[in-house]
């Protein structure tokens, strides 16, 4: 079957890392494409000594310039999406049994590269990030549509990453018809609106869940601080349980109406919603000597390559350091970087020199991650992208 495929032949030696079943092949790596492919065509991926190696996407405008569907000569067809789409939602409910807002698809990590759907009750929210996910919207808008529970499928792909396969934004309803309301997720009895037309991403940053959980149950007396909060996710967390006082800051005007929304929605008292930007904030709550029991910091993503490494290191020790700073005696710190160029090794030394030159004596007491509907392939190590730290400053 793959022989009838277009070939991408690449140079002696650079199959290594896909015997090691890693699913990119970079431009640099190629020796010849036989054939004339076009950008999303199924492609079989061969060694320079004459090995079928993969089937896999290709993707000519790209660095990564082909993404494995899989290993075995196989047919990349309707059935091959319906049975991957199958594994993984059946992974997860196994895992973690039903759950109204939780990632479905996890791209390449699922063996679906380029691929992420996240689910808000009857909603699914399709990304396609790559030109061979392009391709097959229809058939995964299908398959999609056909999970249990799901009625709708709106399509978010706007993320920046699309340019480097040279695909144009898509915003758009696929499948079922356009909601009446603002879909509402219960997520372990707090709710939350979901702007999946216009809000971050697919709508709602389903990979903290756990560390949600976590703070909430860490929150109880404390005064809380929640760093570039959206759509309240961590700041509502906290007066769920039961925290003295919240006060939650981001820069868009947007987000906090979302937030003040849903403090609403669950009949909160609002928290001191404050917009601005993070930097400024801590550096006059330093100068004004305000303190607090516990920080969230939960930027976006600073450095999305190891080329943004070094600048990133120095924004997340920037505010490491200043809340360090406005932590009481044996206050809390939740510290997250969701950098794709930043490894947990490094970030936890960036947060070393963070509690160092702020004279800080601290802690980590958990290490934290994106839960499990955000599973890691090994061989995907690129799929790890969120980390953070709970550190504990000496009291
Ligand atoms: N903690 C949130 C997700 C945070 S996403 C949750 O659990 O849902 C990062 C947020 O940082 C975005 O809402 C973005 O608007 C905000 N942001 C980006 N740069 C900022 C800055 N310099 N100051 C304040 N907020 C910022």
């Amino acid at each position: 079957m793959a022989a009838n495929l277009n070939k991408l032949i690449l140079k002696p030696g650079r199959e290594k890392s896909l015997e090691r079943r890693h699913p990119w092949v970079f431009s640099g790596a190629v020796a010849k494409v036989q054939g004339t492919p076009e950008s999303g065509d199924t492609i079989g991926i061969w060694s320079a000594a004459g090995k079928f190696l993969a089937v896999a996407a290709y993707s000519p405008s790209s660095q990564i310039v082909a993404r494995v569907w899989d290993w075995e000569e196989r047919a990349i067809d309707a059935a091959f999406f319906r049975s991957r789409m199958e594994r993984a939602v059946g992974q997860r409910r196994a895992l973690m049994g039903e759950v109204g807002a939780m990632r479905l698809l996890h791209a390449e990590s699922d063996g679906l590269p380029g691929i992420v759907a996240d689910r808000y009750g009857d909603t699914a929210v399709l990304q396609l990030n790559s030109a061979g996910a392009d391709r097959w919207r229809d058939t995964i808008a299908d398959a999609l549509q056909a999970t249990d529970g799901i009625t709708r499928v709106w399509e978010r792909s706007d993320a920046d990453v699309r340019q480097l396969e040279g695909l144009k934004p898509v915003t758009a309803l696929l499948r079922g018809a356009p909601a009446s309301d603002r879909i509402a997720i219960d997520e372990e009895g707090v709710r939350f609106g979901v702007d999946f037309e216009q809000g971050h991403k697919t709508g709602f940053y389903l990979d903290q869940r756990d560390n949600r959980q976590q703070l909430r149950a860490l929150a109880a007396g404390r005064d809380v601080l929640d760093c570039f909060c959206y759509s309240g996710g961590f700041a509502l967390n906290a007066l769920a349980g039961g925290a003295n006082s919240v006060v939650a800051v981001d820069s868009s005007v947007e987000a906090l109406a979302l937030a003040r929304g849903n403090a609403d929605l669950n009949q909160f008292p609002q928290p001191e919603w404050l917009q601005g930007d993070v930097f400024e904030l801590l550096r006059k709550f330093r100068d004004s000597r305000r303190s607090f029991d516990l920080v969230v910091l939960d930027p976006p993503k600073f450095a999305p390559t190891a080329a943004h490494a070094e600048k990133a290191a120095r924004a997340y020790k920037d505010i490491n350091l200043l809340a360090f700073k406005l932590l009481r005696p044996g206050g809390l710190l939740m510290t997250f970087s969701c950098s794709g160029g930043v490894t947990a090794d490094l970030f936890q030394k960036i947060i070393a020199g963070s509690a160092l030159d702020a004279g800080a004596e601290a802690q980590v007491v958990a290490r934290l991650g994106a839960s499990a509907d955000h599973p890691v392939a090994l061989n995907f190590p690129e799929g790890d992208y969120l980390k953070g730290l709970l550190c504990r400053l000496s009291g």
